[in-house]
This record gives structure tokens, C-alpha cells and sequence, in this order.
């Protein structure tokens, strides 16, 4: 058959079809595109947490629930609630390097962590490992080393590299600010 005799409207319906079909396939092949960058964009997700709170977490209502109706600690998650979930995924190997450590909610967290037989270390500053409700004495007692730098300027990080308990090598996720609870 010569092109010449296909009728007019059936040449137009296939011009048509043609057309719709590339612009069917370009579509999809752009949400194929938008997909991938998507789940690139999730795989590098990092979410910064901020420190202080505004309120105080109730530890017992993400623990085991918090049976006091007259509680006035906050039952929403607060900063310190997403560390402390961040720390309880650890399964081997936690490092610590934090100016202050005075949470008694991260604190107990990380000597849970270390009962369970996770590998804890811990780098503070000396001059704040001496202050009053700094918590170094609970974790040294507990048998978790934490060493302090020996010179006269600031141990001033904050952050913590957990393995993440996800399979992946090392995350370093968290910038942990001094408070006192
Ligand atoms: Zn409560």
C-alpha cells in the first residue's frame, strides 16, 4: 500500500497516536527522572535538631507511657526525644564528643546502650566534666571510658557518630548542645 492511498483521516489518527504516544513516553520517562532525584534527595535527607527545647520531655511517656494526668512535662517530641531515638539505634559502636554532658534522659540512654553491651566512648571537656549536674562521674562508674583534653583550650564539639544500627558504616548525625535538665 502507498501512502498516498490511506485516506486523510486515518494518516491525521495516526500522526496523532504518534504524537500522544512521545508525549505519553516523555512523561513518564520525566517521572522516572523526578522518582530517582526524589529518592537521592531521601537517602541525603539530614535534619538538624535545635537545642534548648522549649519544654522538657516527659521520658516516661516515650518510654512506657506516662499514667499521670497531671503531668507537665510534654508529651510531644522534643529535640532531646529525637536524640535520644537517634542514640537508641546504635547496636555496636557509639562515640561521643560533646563540651557538656549533663542530660540525665541522654545519659540514661547511653548507659542502657552500654548494658546492652555497646561499645560507648566519650571525649568532654575537663573543666565541664567538674561541674555540678555534669553526669561524667555516672558514665565512668558505669565502666564507659570518657577522656578529657589536656590542654587549657575548649573541648567545644558537639556530635556523636553512631552506626546507625541500619547496616551502613558511620553516620555522624548531631549536633548535641549543652543543657541542664
Ligand atoms: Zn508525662
Amino acid at each position: 500500500m502507498v501512502l498516498g492511498s490511506i485516506p486523510k483521516w486515518l494518516k491525521t489518527l495516526a500522526y496523532a497516536l504518534a504524537i500522544s504516544t512521545g508525549f505519553e513516553l516523555l512523561y513518564y520517562l520525566k517521572k522516572c527522572k523526578e522518582s530517582e532525584n526524589e529518592k537521592k534527595a531521601k537517602d541525603n535527607e539530614v535534619e538538624v535538631i535545635f537545642f534548648p527545647d522549649k519544654t522538657v520531655a516527659c521520658d516516661a511517656y516515650f518510654s512506657y507511657g506516662c499514667s499521670n494526668a497531671s503531668c507537665w512535662l510534654a508529651h510531644e517530641e522534643t529535640s532531646t526525644m529525637k536524640l535520644k531515638a537517634f542514640l537508641s539505634n546504635t547496636e555496636k559502636l557509639l562515640d561521643i564528643c560533646v563540651y557538656c554532658i549533663a542530660s540525665d534522659i541522654l545519659v540514661d540512654e547511653v548507659l542502657k546502650l552500654h548494658d546492652q553491651g555497646v561499645i560507648v566512648r566519650v571525649i568532654t571537656d575537663q573543666a565541664q566534666a567538674l561541674e555540678l549536674g555534669v553526669q561524667v562521674g555516672r558514665l565512668r562508674a558505669a565502666g564507659i571510658e570518657v577522656r578529657t583534653n589536656a590542654t587549657n583550650f575548649f573541648m567545644h564539639h558537639k556530635f556523636a557518630i553512631s552506626d546507625g544500627g541500619q547496616g551502613y558504616d558511620w553516620i555522624i548525625q548531631l549536633v548535641w548542645q549543652c543543657h541542664v535538665r
